[in-house]
């Protein structure tokens, strides 16, 4: 089926599933780098990556896609602003993305800063923007790093849905916005919250 002739849902669901081929093809070490030659041709991406700007987290790599096929955002801490949100717009507005993938990572510097600071003010959005999250997570068992780390792509998944422009394509499934987790060790991702929008037990 030509993927014009798809829902937007089904277009979501599709780029979702390319994304975690590649990323399967990354992990296992049998990368096909596609598209890897400059491209002057409109670009039409598969996804919307919003992921932490750790020099190890690097999406084309990570889900093994080529020049035209994702469109990155990067902020350390993976959270975003106004300048962030209106790219994210572009994307999903102008060029008929139906997926945005949020990407938080182990280790992540910028939660680790959060949690030092929390819950001063004044120390500037980076690590203000993360606050959220570690109100989400604390308390109960578990490493407080990966459990803000998982709380922050989640919430930041949220937040994007309930963005203008984005919360009516959200309740009509034509976008799909799903957080994850990217494994420093393995290279693995794993979602946070599955394509029908239910978020995994327990990451509450
Ligand atoms: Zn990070």
């Amino acid at each position: 089926m030509a993927t014009e002739s798809l829902s937007p849902s089904e277009r979501a669901a599709r780029a979702l599933k390319q994304l975690l081929d590649g990323n399967a093809r990354y992990v296992r070490n049998a990368a096909i780098h596609p598209a890897s030659r400059p491209s002057a041709a409109p670009q039409s991406p598969l996804a919307v990556v919003l992921s932490c700007s750790d020099s190890r987290v690097a999406p084309e790599l990570i889900f093994d896609q080529g020049v035209g096929a994702l469109f990155v955002v990067r902020v350390a801490g993976n959270t975003y602003d106004r300048l962030a949100c209106e790219s994210i717009r572009f994307a999903v507005m102008k060029l008929g993305v139906a997926l945005i993938i949020v990407i938080g990572h182990d280790s992540c510097g910028a939660v680790s800063a959060a949690l030092e600071h929390y819950p001063a003010t004044g120390v500037g959005p980076l690590v203000e923007n993360i606050y959220p999250a570690i109100s989400a997570a604390k308390g109960g068992p578990g490493d407080p790093i990966d459990k803000t780390v998982r709380a922050n792509a989640i919430i930041v998944a949220e937040r994007l849905a309930g963005e203008a422009d984005f919360a009516a394509k959200v309740a009509a499934r034509e976008l799909m916005i799903v957080p994850a987790r990217y494994a420093m060790d393995s290279g693995e991702i794993e979602l946070l919250r599955n394509p029908e929008g239910r978020t995994h037990a327990g990451l509450r």
